[in-house]
């Protein structure tokens, strides 16, 4: 169930979730999972800047301190930022503790308020105590860039018929994703421009301070 956009019930479900943007302003939310990554992340943000359009860089806490200069170099050319976990769990096989820990751990690097489950997977009592501290960044539009059996003019072609002001879109700043995200970014840059579409950086609410403390041991 990707290169659509989420079944209608879903939201209804989990309202306390941001899931998509809104249409009026013509503006559109490109978000790009699981970098840094020292080739890819640096290429998407050349042609991010070549068209002059921002996203939002939903980053493993590993990667950041593995390559922190990439990471300073999402910041510093107007995108956003958010936590997507020390390691890349799923919310649901860890036990509250390390799920609470590793996003804990993330945010002490990327202090942005707003924060991805990796997968989509997040226990209700997990989103409670995190959506109590941070935005929680869900999307409408799964591009399927993560699918290594599809071709980037398949997810390019499912992807554009979605694509849309107001839309959450989530790509990969991955080794894995990269033989479709690099051609799909491209596609879909190309329409935003012929449609006069630009995609923001999301809002970030930044840290709270206090975290520390408040959740269970
Ligand atoms: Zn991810």
């Amino acid at each position: 169930m990707y290169a659509t956009r989420i079944p209608k019930t879903v939201p209804v479900l989990f309202p306390e979730f941001l899931w998509t943007g809104s249409p009026e302003d013509r503006a559109l939310h490109l978000t790009f999972d699981d970098g840094p990554h020292p080739e890819w992340t640096p290429r998407i943000l050349d042609m991010l800047a070549e068209a002059e359009q921002k996203a939002t860089f939903f980053c493993v806490g590993e990667n950041i301190e593995r390559h922190p200069a990439v990471f300073d170099r999402i910041r510093a050319e107007g995108h956003s930022w958010g936590n997507h976990t020390m390691r890349h769990e799923s919310g649901w096989n860890i036990s509250q503790y390390a799920y609470l820990k590793s996003f804990l751990d993330c945010e002490a690097l990327t202090q942005s308020g707003l924060f991805r489950p990796p997968y989509g997977r997040i226990k209700r009592s997990q989103a409670r105590s995190i959506g109590a501290r941070s935005k929680i960044v869900m999307w409408d539009l799964l591009t399927g860039d993560f699918d290594t059996r599809r071709s980037p003019e398949q997810c390019l072609k499912a992807t554009l018929r979605h694509l849309q002001p107001g839309a959450i879109a989530v790509m990969h700043d991955s080794q894995k994703a990269s033989g479709r995200t690099m051609g799909l970014l491209q596609g879909v840059l190309q329409q935003m421009q012929s449609q006069g579409w630009r995609s923001e950086a999301l809002a970030m609410p930044g840290a709270k301070a206090g975290i520390e403390g408040e959740f269970p041991h």
